[in-house]
């Protein structure tokens, strides 16, 4: 028999007490810094210890890349639920909770603006927003950007994020690769500069059309970009992915990206390549 016998009496937290993670840090997935935050947010969301690029909230880039001045349009559109859909909850619900979430109507915002001296329009995608999922209204913000630009005649950049087509509208979010698509055609025609970039994650049916559609397709350093997840693919070819697989460095490798910036960079690359993109022929 031994001397000292211990109780298991466990430890119940009570509602009150429960750790809140929500704080001044955070911590960096990839190299397990703990970061401040406000450090974090000056550094646009790159970890200043590693140089991890995290998410960037659409209208947080819009306002990094674009002079001072520049214009939100399109914010106006709403879903109208077509399927009635439901699973885990009604995508009525789910849209409630998002516009609450972000403070958008949906998970995209266009602007007009500068950068340097030239006029571009941006569309740029909200991951935060059910995961930046492209419904029709995605789709027919996307398709004003294109006719602003081709209105207009100046570039065009898209910022991708997102997790690809909105399931809970079906096939109304299918077509909007094809309505997109047509677009940005005229702009081909119409000879007016169209930049994609890509941030992480950028899937499905957003990679599949507009995403890689750029003049130049570029993507900010390790991002996710695919069609379908690595898991699919090795599931349906019975291989082994090779490392870093459908990442940006992995694809510029291959051939699928011209380049890879890094946000701090971006600005400038985007007003040096605007420039040369838009010079006049002699
Ligand atoms: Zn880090």
């Amino acid at each position: 028999m031994s001397w000292f016998k211990r109780e298991h009496n466990q430890i119940q937290p009570t509602p009150d007490h429960e750790v809140r993670t929500e704080g001044l840090w955070t911590k960096c997935d990839a190299c397990g810094k703990t970061l401040w935050k406000a450090d974090l947010e000056a550094n646009l969301q790159v970890c200043p210890s590693c140089g991890q690029h995290f998410k960037f909230g659409a209208r947080e880039r819009i306002d990094n890349l674009l002079e001072p001045g520049y214009e939100l349009v399109d914010l106006e559109l709403q879903s109208t639920d077509p399927l009635e859909f439901t699973d885990l909850k009604p995508y009525k619900a789910r849209l409630i909770a998002a516009r609450k979430k972000t403070g958008l109507n949906d998970a995209i915002v266009n602007a007009v603006g500068k950068i340097g001296e030239q006029d571009v329009v941006i569309s740029a995608m909200e991951y935060g927003f059910i995961g930046g999922s492209m419904g029709a209204v995605v789709g027919e913000t996307i398709a004003r950007a294109v006719d602003r630009a081709l209105a207009a005649k100046v570039p065009l950049i898209i910022i991708s994020a997102s997790g690809g087509a909105r399931m809970m509208e079906g096939i109304a979010s299918l077509m909007q690769l094809a309505k997109v698509s047509a677009g940005l055609a005229k702009m081909d025609d119409a000879k007016i500069p169209y930049i994609s970039l890509m941030t992480d994650p950028t899937t499905g049916g957003v990679t599949a059309s507009f995403a890689m559609l750029g003049d130049l397709n570029i993507a900010e350093p390790g991002a996710l970009i695919g069609f379908a997840g690595p898991r699919v693919i090795e599931q349906t070819i019975r291989q082994k992915l090779p490392e870093g697989f459908q990442r940006s460095e992995f694809l510029l490798e291959h051939g699928f990206l011209d380049a890879i910036v890094a946000r701090k960079d971006l600005k400038a690359y985007l007003a040096e390549t605007l420039k040369w993109m838009t010079e006049k022929a002699v």
